[in-house]
């Protein structure tokens, strides 16, 4: 797991010689080291989207928590704002080294890594495409790391009309449908919505992701 120590960390041990600290101080230093030691950190070799990358070693990496416009692929359009997001990201991760933080499940089921990952100075890349409002909020599982800040991020954005936003809310239905088990919300149409156990009301697209929900890709709703 490590990468060969963190240079910060030599520098606390010559501290150390030099003034002595006390023994908890030392504990709590190694502690310190140990757990950014064990932070690896990854080169971004490629950016596909707003929340897929390919790292050095040839891994792709999906962001957790989040989902970005999709970009053109064969003859499917661009989604709103898909170019804005893939620039952003580029921007903030292409060649820099980031460390990567797993929740619950560590792949996807097309073998993409899934998880949260934070520039050299300590922010979160998924938080950031959300605060800018060129992604949205994607739950799949109730209780991810991260879900709170996310939403709260989001809120933010969708109150201010930034990003996907200003487009995404401009026009509204009085109803959606949602799925309280897998956080997708439906048109009252859309042929999955029979299928739902536990259903969640909403009275406008606006309401569904402010509560997190993201959008079933049938019904595109
Ligand atoms: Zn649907």
């Amino acid at each position: 797991m490590s990468d060969g120590g963190n240079p910060s960390c030599s520098t606390h041990n010559k501290t150390r010689t030099m003034i002595k600290p006390s023994r908890p101080l030392l504990l709590l230093i190694l502690a310190v080291c140990l757990a950014l030691g064990n932070a690896v950190r990854h080169r971004v070799k490629y950016v596909y989207d707003g929340d897929t990358v390919q790292l050095e070693n040839g891994q792709r990496l999906r962001y957790l928590g989040i989902n970005a416009p999709e970009v053109r692929h064969g003859d499917r359009k661009a989604e709103h704002m898909a170019d804005a997001a893939r620039n952003l990201n580029r921007e903030l991760v292409l060649n820099a080294k980031v460390s990567l933080e797993y929740d619950k499940r560590r792949k996807d089921r097309y073998g993409r890594l899934l998880a949260y990952v934070f520039l050299e100075n300590g922010e979160t890349v998924n938080n950031i495409l959300i605060q800018k409002g060129l992604a949205h909020v994607m739950i799949n599982d109730e209780d991810i790391k991260y879900r709170a800040l996310l939403l709260a991020s989001q809120r933010t954005a969708i109150e201010n009309r930034i990003g996907i936003w200003r487009e995404l809310l401009k026009t509204d239905q009085n109803s959606y449908l949602g799925n309280r088990a897998s956080h997708r919300f439906h048109k009252k149409t859309c042929r999955f919505s029979k299928e739902i156990k536990k259903i969640v009301w909403f009275k406008s697209r606006r309401d569904a992701y402010w509560e997190g929900y993201s959008p079933c890709r049938q019904c595109n709703p």
